[in-house]
């Protein structure tokens, strides 16, 4: 078809292909050598159970260190992690250093680890965990694995078998970003769902529209049906707070109630609470 187009436009196309290549294949290369030279590091942001107001748990969030490049965020490198299947050496080393980390956090917080679709298709997730939880000695029910809906509609009846696998270790299973995919909800009756985390944009509507807040109490009056808990996501101010708690949301996590954090300032959270800092008069405590 280029061709037809003639020369100079062909031209244009390949070297313009190549570039995009030759991009994809350094970055590729950079990926490779980051995960042998272990220029990652995880950022642990806190979670909180709404009724009692305490913490309840932390998410794992993988941080990239690059050299040239500075701090790199996981929604630059997990696309091509995935596409280069790369992401399931790196989602072992996740799930490994969370359980490590968690095993050494003060409070027994429940650690969550987000998994990859690639990783239940092609990673042997079940073994994998089964192995780093006797290796680190980690009580499974501290383990929450974090999956997207894209993880159940992809390949159904294999990821289906592993996350009942999965979930016969004892460890709990999360459906992440709930309402951004393609929820359905044969989802909540089909898979062995522990936990659903409304997706920030419901949160982040939600006090200006009251539909989005109709959703939100909606889904976790479900979930309460279901015997599943509701994380809200993206609580960014005390409004949302109010408002997510209202609509019967079990937990809540977001910038207002924690950053991520490097594991030492976790470990400080999960003693002494939030971190004061100049938000420190609004990030107290969730109010109930
Ligand atoms: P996610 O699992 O939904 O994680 C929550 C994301 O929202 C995190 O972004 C977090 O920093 C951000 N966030 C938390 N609170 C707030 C808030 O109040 N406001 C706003 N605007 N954002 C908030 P992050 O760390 O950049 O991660 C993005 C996504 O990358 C994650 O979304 C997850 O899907 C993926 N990811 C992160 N770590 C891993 C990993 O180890 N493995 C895999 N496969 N994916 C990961
Ligand atoms: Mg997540
Ligand atoms: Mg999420
Ligand atoms: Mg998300």
């Amino acid at each position: 078809q280029a061709k037809a187009r003639g020369r100079g436009v062909c031209c244009v196309f390949t070297a313009e292909m190549d570039e995009q290549l030759r991009a994809r294949i350094a970055m590729e290369a950079d990926l490779r050598k980051a995960i042998d030279e272990r220029q990652f590091e995880l950022a642990y942001q806190p979670i909180y159970e709404l009724k009692s107001r305490k913490l309840c748990g932390f998410e794992a969030l993988l941080r990239w260190h690059h050299p040239e490049r500075g701090l790199v965020g996981p929604a630059e490198f997990v696309p091509l992690a995935e596409e280069t299947r790369l992401i399931v050496e790196l989602g072992e080393s996740v799930i490994r250093q969370a359980c490590m980390d968690a095993v050494r956090l003060p409070g027994e917080p429940r650690i969550a680890v987000n998994l990859s679709p690639v990783q239940l298709i092609f990673g042997d997730t079940v073994a994998t965990v089964r192995d780093i939880l006797n290796e680190t000695g980690l009580d499974p029910a501290r383990l929450e694995l974090e999956i997207t809906e894209t993880a159940l509609l992809a390949n159904d009846h294999r990821n289906l078998g592993t996350l009942k696998s999965l979930k016969d270790l004892g460890v709990r299973i999360v459906l992440d970003d709930f309402g951004t995919g393609y929820s359905s909800l044969s989802h909540l009756r089909l898979f062995p769902l522990d936990k659903i985390k409304i997706d920030r944009s419901f949160v982040r509507d939600m006090t200006i529209h009251s539909d989005s807040a109709a959703i939100v109490t909606a889904v976790a009056a479900l979930a309460a049906e279901l015997g599943m808990a509701t994380t809200a996501e993206g609580i960014e101010t005390l409004d949302q707070l109010d408002a997510v708690h209202r609509a019967g949301c079990t937990e809540a996590q977001g910038f207002l109630l924690g950053e991520p954090q490097p594991i030492l300032q976790a470990a400080h959270t999960t003693i002494f609470g939030p971190i004061s800092s100049e938000r420190s008069q609004t990030t107290a405590a969730p109010r109930s």
